[in-house]
This record gives C-alpha cells, structure tokens and sequence, in this order.
C-alpha cells in the first residue's frame, strides 16, 4: 500500500496518508484532516475504556459463563480501534405490501396484507467498504448505549487508539443506507404485523443528517491449552459482543453420542416403515400418507446427525449476545435526539 507523508498543521508531526483514506486523524495530537468529499460530516466519538477495563469485561463474562466458568485461560493480548460508522438520521416514506399464512380445511390460504411506512430513525452503516471485523455485526446493533461526544471536545492523548481508514464517500454511504434500509423495516413490518413474507416494498428516504461515529471495538486474544481464541468487546461500556470457546471433551463426547443416535434412529424409521407400509396399511391413500410421513422424519434425523456431526470436528464455539440485550431502533432515536438537536 502507497503512503502520503505530510506533517500535521497543529503539531507537526508526520502522519502517513493512505490516498484512499477519507479521514486522517493524526495519532499524536488528534487533528482530523478530512478529505474535500466529506469536509462537511462532522465527526463524533464514543470514547474508550481503558485496556484493563476492557480486559475485566472480557474476565467477567468468562466467569459468568456456563461453559467457560472455572476454566484457567490466559489474556494474549489486547487491541482496540476506532471503527467508522455513518449514522444517518432519515425519514422514510412509502407502502409495504405482504401475506399471512393459515390453514383452513386443510388448506394453507394466503391471506393479503398491506401498510404504510412512516417512520423517522437512526440508520448506522459502515464507513468501509471492506468492512468485516470480528463483532462489528453484533455492534450495529448495541450502537446507542454509549452518548457519542463531538471528537474535538475530548483529550485525544487519554482514549487513543488506531482510527480504521474511512474509505466510503456520502453518496456511496446513500447507496448502502437504501440497500440497508429494506432489511431494517422490512423486519420490524415483518414482526409487528406477524407476516409470513413481504411482497412489495416501496420507500423513499430523506436523510436528514449524517454524522461519522468513531466506536471502540477491541480484540481480546486468550490462550487455553495451546490453542487461541478472540473475544470482540465494545469498549464504550465495555462489553462483550462475541466470544469464541473451546469445544469441550465432555461437549465432543456429547456430540459424537447424539449423532450416532440420530443415525440409529434413523435407520430404525426406514427399518420399521417397510412393515407398517407393507403389513398393517390396507388402503393406498393411507400409504402415500405414511410413506410421507417416513421420508420426512428420516429426513430430520439425518439432518440432526450430519448437524451434529459437522459440530464435533469444530474446535470453537462462537458465541454472540442474547437477541434480549439487544437494543430496538426506537430507543435509539430517543437517545441521539439532543446530538441531532447540536447538530442543526
Ligand atoms: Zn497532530
């Protein structure tokens, strides 16, 4: 990769620039040197915890869990960024249309619904076009716990950390927002009128205001028995959003028992099917009904098995938070509203 090397107008420092990064923020002193394409976003932060906060968050969670509790792991390390995210704040505006299933006379009728969209909210996408770091989906979703603080009112020298190169402009940022936006309300549609699938879905968006969120995500690396694993932890709380864990002995023993039972069974279907087709069944109709019946439930077991199968050979468990813990998009207007207010 090319560097720009140029010295930092308030301190003087060196910074190298990638020429594709539209956001440069000078390590030493903090100055942000905005490219002309988005001079005008401002840019607010959610500062950091300190390492040993993040790491106690990262203990903590281990001690609390059902499988990693009383286990002797080691902290490897421990590195923490700064992850850009445009925030957008849109209207949206438009019609959805969609189905309910249910059964009738054993029938399945479709039953047509539809509704309007209208709907204001904070809409967060990556402000990178090659985003994929470990636990960055879980932190789309647990963005607005922490207050985000304009960046120049903070000491930079007390919560720095490596700030991740901005490399989407606004009018990209539009594009992935309205990409984004179908699976965001179409899911909240799809819940709040318990659909069974969505037909047609017709919005037009109005982004009001934009800001770019610089949000810690940190790396936490444990060893355990030679091998190891990441656990991804916001650092503005701090919390854990994604761990990964050892399989187990008892886990493995576990897994390799309910796969032979599952193919077992599944040979016992098949096994005990040909007498109740052949024997005890008389009519024809009864036995394509039964013969149904068979297959599917052969089907599941195997399915069961080959699941269970594919997680005895893995060596990690990933786990990520509870749906519950997650915040709705509602609350996060809420809590972004005296931001948006400084912002106009
Ligand atoms: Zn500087």
């Amino acid at each position: 990769m090319s560097f720009v090397t140029y010295s930092c107008r308030t301190c003087g420092a060196g910074i190298d620039v990638q020429p594709d990064n539209l956001l440069t923020i000078c390590e030493y002193c903090g100055d942000i040197h905005p490219a002309k394409d988005i001079g005008e976003v401002p840019v607010h932060i959610v500062p950091s915890r300190s390492r040993d906060e993040v790491i106690a968050a990262v203990n903590q969670r281990m001690a609390q869990d059902r499988d990693m509790r009383g286990v002797r792991y080691e902290i490897g390390s421990a590195e923490g960024v700064y992850v850009p995210i445009y925030v957008n704040h849109a209207y949206v505006r438009g019609r959805w249309e969609g189905y309910k299933t249910r059964r009738q006379n054993k029938t399945t009728i479709k039953e047509p619904r539809s509704g309007a969209i209208d709907q204001r909210g904070d809409f967060p996408v990556p402000a990178r076009k090659h985003a994929h770091e470990f636990g960055l989906a879980q932190l789309g979703r647990v963005l607005f716990r922490c207050q985000p603080v304009p960046f120049r009112t903070l000491d930079w020298k007390s919560i720095a950390l490596p700030v991740l190169a901005v490399d989407m402009d606004e009018s990209e940022a539009d594009a992935l927002l309205s990409d984004n936006l179908i699976d965001l309300i179409g899911e909240q549609i799809r819940a709040a009128h318990s659909l069974d699938g969505i037909t047609r879905f017709e919005a037009d968006r109005w982004i009001q205001s934009r800001f770019i969120l610089l949000y810690p995500l940190w790396t936490v690396i444990y060893t355990y028995r030679g091998g190891s694993y990441r656990v991804a932890v916001e650092g503005g709380t701090p919390s854990v959003l994604a761990a990964m864990e050892p399989v187990f002995l008892s886990q493995r023993i576990g897994r390799f028992l309910a796969t032979i039972g599952l193919t077992v069974t599944a040979g016992l279907i098949w096994y005990g099917s040909w007498w109740v087709l052949f024997v005890a069944a008389h009519d024809s109709d009864e036995m394509g009904k039964l013969f149904i019946g068979v297959i599917v439930a052969i089907l599941a077991a195997m399915t069961g098995a080959w699941h269970m199968a594919g997680k005895m050979v893995a060596s990690v468990n990933v786990e990520g938070i509870a749906d519950a813990q997650m915040d709705g998009l509602k609350g996060q207007t809420a809590k972004l509203k005296a931001l948006w207010r400084r912002l106009k």
